[in-house]
C-alpha cells in the first residue's frame, strides 16, 4: 500500500506542474494522524489566478470563458477571460471594501447567472471562503447554513426562475437573515427586475448594496493562500438536522481539477464544456466553473429548463449553438426529454458535430437511458460515478474517446475497495460497500466544516484506514465497478440482500417506463419485499396500464427469481425527489403505497 501512495504521490507532483504556483510545492502529501493528506502542504497559490489571470497573461484574453445561455430572460452573452478577469477584480475589489478579508465566509445564493460565477471567483481573488446555496432552499436551509458558516457577506439575486417562470429569492433570503443567529454585515443584492427598481429589505444591522455598485469598485489583486486553505464550503443536500459543509482546499482542488478535465473528459485548452447541474451543487462547483476555467476552456452556464424552454430540444439547441465539445448532465435530466421526446426527433433537427461525449452522474443510468442518449446525441455516452465529498469522479471510462463500454474504472490515486458487513474485503464480483483506501487523492474534501469529531464518526471509523462511501456494489476481476445502490437502499428478502437498483434495472429496460424506483416494505412472512413506483412514458394509453404491470412483474421474476416477490407496482405521474434532483429514498410502510396524490393507479 506504501507503493500504491509513493506511487500516486509522484503523479499528483508531476500534474501540480501545470499550475501556477506563487510557491511551488516541493512536497505531494503530508499524511495527517486522520489518515487524510495535507496536499502540497508547502505550496502557494490563488485559484482564481488560475482560473483566470494566467490565461489572460498567457495572450488568451479574447477567447471565451463564459457563455451564458439564459432561454427564460431571452439573452445569450460571450464573457471573455480578459473581461471576466476584469469583473472578478473589480467585484473583489467591492466585496473588500465591505469588509471580506482572506478566511472570512460569504454566502452565495444565486440562480445560473454570471454574476454567480463572478461571486465564487471573486472570494477565491481574496482568499476567501465561498458558501454556495442552491437558490431552491427554503429559509430555514439557508438560515442554517448561515449559522453553521458565520459569513461576513451574503450574496443573492432578486429572481430566479423555475421553468419559465420567475420566482423571488428575496422572501427566502429576508427571513433567513432576520431568523439566523449569526447576522451577516452586508447583503450584496444583485437586481434582476427591469427597470432597476431595488427593493428594499430593510434588516437591522445590515447593509445592502447593489451588486452592480460593488462590481463598480477599483480592481483587487490575487492574494495568494496556502495550498491546504480552505476554498469552499459545500453543504450536503440534506433537508433535514444539522447541515454537513463539505470543505475543500485550494492547491489539492486546483490540480485536481486541472487534471481531470483531461483524464476523465479528454479537454484541452478551448474546448466547451457544458453542465446543466446547477451551481449550489457539487458538479456546477467543479464542472460549471472551476475545472474548465482553470484548464482554459469555455464553460457553458444555462438558465432554463429541459423541457419547457422552449420545448425538449433545449439540451441538444445548447450543445448545437455554442459548439459544444463535453456534456455532462443526469440521466434524470435525459430521462425528463425522453418523456416527452421518446424518438428524439428534436434532437435530430440539431448538428451536434462538435459533440464529442456525453457524461451523466448523480444517480443509477440504467442501460436504457444510456442507449436512448447515444442514439439521440450521436456519441458515446458515458456513466461516471462521483459525491460531494470526493469533488470529482471516483470511477469512470478509461478511454473518453472509445465507444462507451458501459464499464468504468477507478480512476488514478482513488484506492477502491469491496467491504462486507463486518469490514473484510469482498472477493471480486461480490457485492459490499464501496470504500476508499486512505490518503484521499487531491481535490477530495480536507473535512467537514468546523466538525472533525462527526468527519471521523461517519466515514472513518466503521472501516479503519477506509473512506466509506455509503455506496453499494461491486468490483471486478477486471477492476470494473458496479454500483447497485446506497448502502440504505439494500433490502433483506426472506434472508436475501437484493440492492434496489438491479429491480429498477429490469424496470427502465421496459420501453413503456420512463422512469421508476423500488423501496422496501415490511413483509410479516419475508422482513421486506420491494414495491416499485413507475412512471409511464407521456401519452401512454391508460388502458395499457394493466397489461404494463403484469409484464414489469414477470419480467423481475424471470430475471431475478421469484424470492425477490415484486408483487405490487404504484403508477404515478412523477417520483418523489429531494432538492438536487435524486429520487427521495425513503423506507415506506405498507399503508405508504400512495406516497403522493399523483398517483395514476396500483394494486
Ligand atoms: P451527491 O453527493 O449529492 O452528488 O450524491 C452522490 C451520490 O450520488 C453517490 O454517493 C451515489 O449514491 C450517487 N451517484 C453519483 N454518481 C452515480 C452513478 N454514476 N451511478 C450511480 N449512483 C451515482
Amino acid at each position: 500500500m506504501q507503493d500504491e501512495i509513493a506511487a500516486d504521490a509522484a503523479g499528483w507532483m508531476n500534474a501540480a506542474t501545470d499550475i501556477a504556483w506563487d510557491r511551488a510545492p516541493t512536497q505531494a502529501l503530508r499524511l495527517r494522524p486522520d489518515g487524510l493528506a495535507d496536499w502540497f502542504p508547502d505550496g502557494r497559490l490563488n485559484v482564481c489566478a488560475n482560473a483566470l489571470d494566467r490565461h489572460v497573461d498567457a495572450g488568451r484574453g479574447d477567447e471565451v470563458a463564459l457563455i451564458w445561455d439564459s432561454p427564460v430572460t431571452g439573452t445569450v452573452a460571450r464573457i471573455s477571460f480578459a473581461t471576466l478577469r476584469d469583473r472578478v477584480a473589480r467585484f473583489a475589489g467591492g466585496l473588500r471594501a465591505l469588509g471580506l478579508c482572506s478566511g472570512d465566509r460569504v454566502l452565495i445564493s444565486m440562480p445560473p447567472v454570471p454574476e454567480a460565477v463572478i461571486a465564487m471567483l471573486a472570494a477565491a481573488r481574496l482568499g476567501a471562503v465561498h458558501v454556495v446555496v442552491f437558490t431552491g432552499h427554503g429559509p430555514g436551509e439557508l438560515a442554517a447554513r448561515i449559522d453553521d458558516t458565520t459569513p461576513t457577506l451574503v450574496v443573492s439575486a432578486s429572481c430566479g426562475y423555475s421553468g419559465a417562470r420567475p420566482v423571488s429569492c428575496l422572501p427566502a433570503m429576508h427571513e433567513a437573515l432576520a431568523t439566523a443567529t449569526h447576522r451577516p454585515a452586508a447583503w450584496v443584492l444583485l437586481d434582476r427586475t427591469a427597470g432597476g427598481q431595488r427593493p428594499a429589505p430593510r434588516l437591522p444591522g445590515v447593509t445592502v448594496t447593489d451588486f452592480r455598485d460593488a462590481e463598480a469598485a477599483a480592481p483587487a489583486d490575487p492574494v495568494m493562500m496556502p495550498a491546504t486553505a480552505p476554498l469552499y464550503v459545500l453543504h450536503s443536500s440534506g433537508t433535514t438536522g444539522h447541515p454537513k459543509g463539505v470543505v475543500r482546499d485550494c492547491g489539492g482542488y486546483a490540480v485536481a481539477m486541472q487534471r481531470s478535465m483531461r483524464l476523465v473528459y479528454g479537454m484541452s485548452p478551448g474546448d466547451v464544456f457544458c453542465t446543466t447541474a446547477d451551481l449550489g451543487w457539487v458538479v456546477g462547483h467543479s464542472y460549471a466553473v472551476y475545472g474548465p476555467l482553470i484548464a482554459g476552456c469555455a464553460t457553458v452556464l444555462y438558465e432554463g429548463g429541459m423541457t419547457g424552454t422552449p420545448d425538449a430540444g433545449a439540451l441538444w439547441r445548447l450543445c448545437a449553438d455554442h459548439a459544444v465539445d463535453v456534456l455532462f448532465t443526469s440521466p434524470s435530466a435525459l430521462r425528463a426529454i425522453r418523456a416527452v421526446d421518446p424518438a428524439a426527433t428534436l434532437a435530430s433537427s440539431h448538428d451536434l458535430a462538435r459533440l464529442r461525449a456525453v457524461f451523466v452522474a448523480g444517480e443509477r443510468a440504467d442501460r436504457s437511458i444510456v442507449d436512448w442518449a447515444e442514439r439521440a446525441a450521436r456519441v458515446p455516452v458515458h456513466d461516471h460515478w462521483w459525491q460531494t465529498e470526493t469533488g470529482w469522479c471516483i470511477a469512470g471510462p478509461r478511454d473518453v474517446a472509445e465507444p462507451s463500454r458501459r464499464r468504468i474504472f477507478a480512476m488514478p490515486g482513488f484506492g477502491l475497495r469491496c467491504m462486507d458487513e463486518n469490514g473484510r474485503e469482498q472477493q471480486a464480483g461480490e457485492p459490499g460497500e464501496l470504500v476508499l483506501r486512505l490518503p484521499l487523492p487531491p481535490g477530495c474534501l480536507i473535512g467537514l466544516w468546523r466538525d472533525r469529531t462527526r468527519m471521523e464518526a461517519l466515514y472513518l471509523e466503521k472501516y479503519p484506514g477506509c473512506f466509506r462511501t455509503f455506496d453499494y456494489g461491486g468490483v471486478g476481476v477486471a477492476g470494473d465497478v458496479t454500483l447497485l445502490s446506497r448502502v440504505d437502499d439494500v433490502i433483506k428478502v426472506a434472508g436475501r440482500l437484493v440492492a434496489t437498483g438491479t429491480i429498477e434495472d429490469v424496470l427502465a429496460a421496459h420501453p413503456d417506463v420512463a422512469e421508476c424506483a423500488v423501496f422496501a416494505v415490511d413483509d410479516a412472512l419475508r422482513g421486506q419485499r420491494p414495491i416499485a413506483h413507475v412512471v409511464p412514458n407521456e401519452g401512454l394509453d391508460p388502458l395499457r396500464l394493466e397489461t404494463l404491470r403484469v409484464d414489469l412483474i414477470e419480467s423481475v421474476r424471470v430475471s431475478m427469481g421469484a424470492f425477490c416477490g415484486l408483487r405490487q407496482i404504484v403508477f404515478r405521474a412523477a417520483l418523489p425527489r429531494t432538492r438536487s434532483g435524486k429520487v427521495l429514498r425513503r423506507r415506506a410502510t405498507p399503508d405508504m403505497t400512495r406516497l403522493h396524490d399523483d398517483v395514476i393507479s396500483q394494486q
